[in-house]
C-alpha cells in the first residue's frame, strides 16, 4: 500500500515540476508545448502504475468461505468500496460480498 502512495506522490511533484519549469523560464512554445505534453503523460502513467501497486498490495476475503483472492482490475475499477472493505465477487463460491481487504496472507 504504502508503495503506491510513494509512487502517487513522486508523479505528482514530478508533473508539477515540468510544469513549473515549463511556465517559468523562458522557452520556445514548441519546447514548453513537449514539455506540458510530457508532463500530462508522466502524470497518467504514474496514476495508472499507482492503481496496479494498489491492486497487487494486497488479498480480499470472502465473507462467506473466507478464500483469498486478487479481484482483476475490471472488477476492482467498478466496485463499490469503502476503506476497508470493497463489493467484489468471489471467484470461488461466486458469491458478491463486501470482501475485506487484507495487505498480507
Ligand atoms: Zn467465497
Amino acid at each position: 500500500m504504502s508503495l503506491s502512495v510513494i509512487t502517487g506522490a513522486i508523479t505528482v511533484i514530478a508533473v508539477c515540476a515540468l510544469v513549473i519549469i515549463a511556465s517559468f523560464i523562458d522557452l520556445p512554445t514548441v519546447v514548453r508545448i513537449i514539455l506540458i505534453v510530457l508532463s500530462v503523460a508522466v502524470g497518467v502513467a504514474g496514476i495508472a502504475a499507482a492503481a496496479m501497486l494498489d491492486i497487487k498490495a494486497g488479498y480480499f476475503e470472502c465473507p462467506y468461505c473466507k478464500e483469498l483472492f486478487v479481484p482483476g482490475m475490471d472488477e476492482y475499477v467498478k466496485g463499490y468500496h469503502t476503506f476497508t472493505k470493497r463489493r467484489l465477487t468471489c471467484p470461488k463460491c461466486g458469491k458478491t460480498g463486501m470482501c475485506k481487504h487484507r495487505v498480507t496472507r
